[in-house]
């Protein structure tokens, strides 16, 4: 059994826990860079506890409150000036995907001249500033990757940033922080992670020690998805299970990857405005139809793990959770372009040819 697994961030659980472990911050510096979306961390009670815990602790702070969803190359660019201005030590990001991935692509860019090319194609850099990562989405799994994804509008899609020097120093999980988000991003970020998981099981470059905790992240989200489908108002521990099977499912894909159904997605994030999780979520159920020819039994453990009855079962739920779409058979064509040049064709099994691509696309999306 030939693999290699590498997790260097420290993951740290449970209400108020950056409060409870706030001497780990002092190991990081003295003068902090704090980045976060427009609204949410100064409502959900992340903003309140970082700065409270970082100045009891004798750090400086500086606050840039301006990333936006699906953060962009000259976006982080310019974040980075700001970092690099305020002296910074470390960075720590609240939010969801959009602050952690930005902040990673800052710790890179405010510590040394990075061209954006250098950027999304190097592994390694000669300095990367600390990261502080506190999920407030469940999610991305960004806490636990060692991955920035960022539109790239010279390509037209997201491109991304791979180096194990930003997986984040501390990953603070605090279910707290997630409690008010509302139904359509819970649902949608939910997905995402259900995405993770599914993806990571069924990667090329899986790995046994994944594929355990992508079984186990699909079954805590199995045991919520009803909940979410009646649109329930979600209790603490029901929060506290999504953010931790996020991590999981983050955990899954930092050691193998996603896969085609990610592939596709990002032009319907590009071109469309869908959000992440949903742009993944309307493929899963065509794209476990697709694997399935080849690989019935393991899409059977992955519907099993969700307690559902079926692949159309799957994919009336996800119909449920996040609402439907349609594309214009050019759309169908141009995304199928895009997507066959992506980096996570190659890690999908059967690999698919643009014609899959397109009939993926347009099964699931053809007006
Ligand atoms: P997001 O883009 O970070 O945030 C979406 C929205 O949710 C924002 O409007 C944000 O508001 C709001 N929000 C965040 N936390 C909230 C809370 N606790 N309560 C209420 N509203 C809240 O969403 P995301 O889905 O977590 O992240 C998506 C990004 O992550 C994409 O760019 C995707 O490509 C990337 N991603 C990265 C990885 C990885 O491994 N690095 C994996 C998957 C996806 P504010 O703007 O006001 O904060
Ligand atoms: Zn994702």
């Amino acid at each position: 059994m030939k693999f290699t697994f590498y997790l260097p961030t420290r993951i740290i659980s449970g209400a108020h826990c950056v409060w409870e472990h706030r001497a780990l911050l002092k190991e990081l510096g003295t003068r902090a860079f704090i980045m976060t979306g427009k609204k949410s961390a100064e409502k959900n009670g992340s903003f309140a506890e970082m700065t409270e815990a970082l100045s009891a602790e004798g750090i400086e702070w500086v606050h840039f409150n301006a990333v936006t969803p699906n953060p962009s190359l000259t976006e982080v660019r310019a974040a980075a000036e700001e970092a690099k201005a305020s002296g910074a030590d470390f960075i720590v990001a609240l939010g969801g995907g959009s602050p952690m991935d930005a902040a990673k692509a800052v710790a890179v860019l405010a510590a040394g001249d990075v061209s954006d090319q250098q950027l999304l194609s190097q592994r390694k850099f000669e300095r990367v500033l600390p990261l502080v990562a506190v999920p407030t989405t469940a999610g991305t799994g960004s806490e636990v990757t060692p991955y920035s994804i960022l539109t790239n509008d010279a390509l037209q899609t997201k491109s991304f940033l791979n180096s194990e020097q930003v997986y984040p120093r501390f990953a603070f999980l605090d279910g707290r922080y997630t409690m008010e988000l509302p139904q359509a991003i819970t649902a949608a970020t939910v997905v995402d992670a259900l995405s993770h998981a599914a993806e990571g099981y069924l990667a090329v470059r899986a790995i046994p020690l994944g594929r355990t905790l992508a079984l186990e992240s699909l079954r805590l989200i199995g045991t919520i998805l009803p909940a979410l489908a009646e649109k329930h108002a979600l209790t603490l521990e029901q929060r506290e299970t999504l953010l931790y099977a996020s991590m999981l499912a983050g955990i899954v894909i930092s050691q193998s990857g996603t896969t085609a159904v990610h592939a596709m997605g990002y032009s319907l994030t590009y071109f469309k405005g869908l959000d992440h999780g949903m742009a993944n979520g309307l493929l899963l159920a065509e794209y476990f139809r697709f694997i399935q020819q080849n690989r019935a039994e393991e899409i059977q453990q992955i519907v099993d793990a969700l307690r559902l009855q079926s692949i159309d079962a799957f994919g009336n739920m996800l119909e449920t959770l996040l609402g439907k779409i349609t594309l214009t058979a050019e759309e169908v064509e141009r995304f199928a372009s895009i997507a066959i040049n992506a980096g996570n064709i190659l890690n999908t099994n059967p690999q698919p040819s643009k014609e899959d691509l397109h009939n993926m696309l347009s099964n699931c999306f053809a007006k």
